[in-house]
């Protein structure tokens, strides 16, 4: 069993120190993460390879998270991939376009790191999950 199909989070994020800290976050619980800075590279990330799991800042340069979750779940090969969308708005008429966009979810930040690998967890499974 390798390690695809489990455990793979791919975290859109411009911010390199909120990057790097959801990544620690996640691989410290056995999640596989890969970062992408903008938008493009995210989609391009995710044709590419497609994650389990996308956790995805909306302010992004080039494609703004919107976009990108529109173009990853109203796509065949993607549209299964839960989206999770990060924003420090917290407006109904963001929230509302989150949804239509197609997005798992929209969560605030700054966020609670407990909280959010919480969240992960609950739709997918890490890679290193113990085996008996
Ligand atoms: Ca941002």
């Amino acid at each position: 069993m390798g390690e695809k199909g489990m455990g793979r989070v791919l975290v859109v994020e411009d911010e390199l120190t909120i990057a790097k800290t959801v990544r620690l976050g996640l691989e410290a619980e056995g999640f596989k993460v890969t970062l992408a800075e903008d938008g493009l590279e995210a989609l391009k990330q995710v044709r590419k390879d497609p994650p389990d799991l996308v956790l995805l800042d909306i302010m992004l340069p080039k494609f703004d998270g919107f976009k990108v979750c529109r173009l990853i779940k109203f796509a065949r090969n993607t549209g299964h991939i839960p989206v999770i969308l990060c924003s420090a708005r917290n407006s109904e008429a963001d929230r509302e376009k989150g949804r239509k966009a197609g997005a798992d979810d929209y969560i605030l930040k700054p966020f609670n790191l407990v909280e959010l690998i919480e969240n992960v967890r609950s739709r997918i499974t890490p890679v290193t999950v113990a085996s008996s």
